[in-house]
């Protein structure tokens, strides 16, 4: 994802009643839906006006930002229809391939924000209701006045290398033949180089040596960040220790390619920084990754 992105989050208006209201009265103001946890994605338009909202959605309306200057709001709905309207609700592991780079950041950002919302209607200090505040980037409880604000969720990801090959594991849930690099969450108190060296050693019993910080992506499952790292393994003895992997292997850029022609291997789909990693690592000796993709089709 480019660093420089055409959504304004606007952070310093969400305390500004008078100028939320302007754009909630702009003609202009769009809001991507979000129902049950799908979204108002699956077909064009992504967005539906703002007029004919009850007084109660107003009130629940989650500022996205100014993209490219138009109003951009998030709203939870219960009804499969909206204003009796058909909507094509979209699941994102299905349709991020439908939209563009942007869309789909929004996408994240609408429903990571009213998962949150839909999760978090009391005080975790009290009990008591909580409302939303801040156009839903703050939850405040009356009664105690405890603050919530939206989770995020820290998960590493990591191509571990050693002698040129890459490790691979697959968790048995996952679709068939599918393997990736190796990732979990980091923990409270520890850094994210240290929850790399963990999550290796418990899931794959790797010794990893050095650590370099690659890139990162949210990832809306529900909330996660994940951040991307190339590791140095010390050794290459694999013992699968928190029985989280069901398998874990050793690739070199020529048996990839093989096992992906001879379909034991089917790599994360292209949109997860999963997949970016394997391509980073194929191309650090100039290895052309179109041509091996182009090779398996
Ligand atoms: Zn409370």
């Amino acid at each position: 994802m480019d660093i420089f992105f055409s959504l304004q989050r606007e952070s310093l208006q969400r305390r500004n009643p008078e100028r939320l209201q302007t754009w909630q009265n702009d003609t202009n103001a769009r809001v991507m839906l979000v129902h049950d946890g799908q979204l108002s994605i699956a077909a064009e338009p992504h967005y539906r006006s703002l007029h004919a909202l009850t007084a109660q959605q107003q009130s629940e309306l989650i500022l996205l930002g100014l993209y490219r200057g138009l109003p951009t709001f998030a709203l939870r709905v219960e009804q499969a229809q909206f204003h009796g309207e058909e909507i094509a609700w979209g699941d994102l592991r299905q349709c991020a391939h439908l939209l563009d780079a942007e869309t789909l950041s929004i996408a994240i950002q609408a429903k990571a924000l009213c998962h949150w919302h839909q999760t978090h209607p009391f005080c975790a200090r009290c009990g008591k209701p909580t409302v939303m505040k801040d156009a839903g980037y703050r939850r405040l409880c009356e009664h105690c006045q405890a603050e919530h604000f939206p989770r995020c969720d820290p998960a590493v990801i990591v191509g571990v290398q050693f002698n040129g090959q890459l490790l691979l594991g697959r968790q048995s849930g996952w679709p068939e033949k599918r393997y990736s690099v190796i990732a979990g969450f980091a923990e409270p108190g520890e850094s994210l180089e240290q929850a790399v060296v963990r999550e290796v050693m418990e899931e794959t019993g790797i010794r990893v040596e050095t650590v370099r910080y690659l890139q990162s992506q949210p990832w809306p499952y529900p909330s996660s960040l994940m951040l991307a790292f190339m590791a140095e393994a010390e050794h290459d003895e694999i013992e699968l220790r928190d029985q989280e992997l069901e398998n874990a292997r050793w690739v070199s850029r020529e048996s990839l390619q093989s096992l992906m022609q001879a379909g034991e291997i089917k790599l994360p789909p292209r949109a997860s920084i999963a997949y970016q990693i394997i391509r980073q690592w194929y191309e650090q000796e100039g290895a052309d990754f179109a041509a091996l993709i182009k090779s398996i089709w």
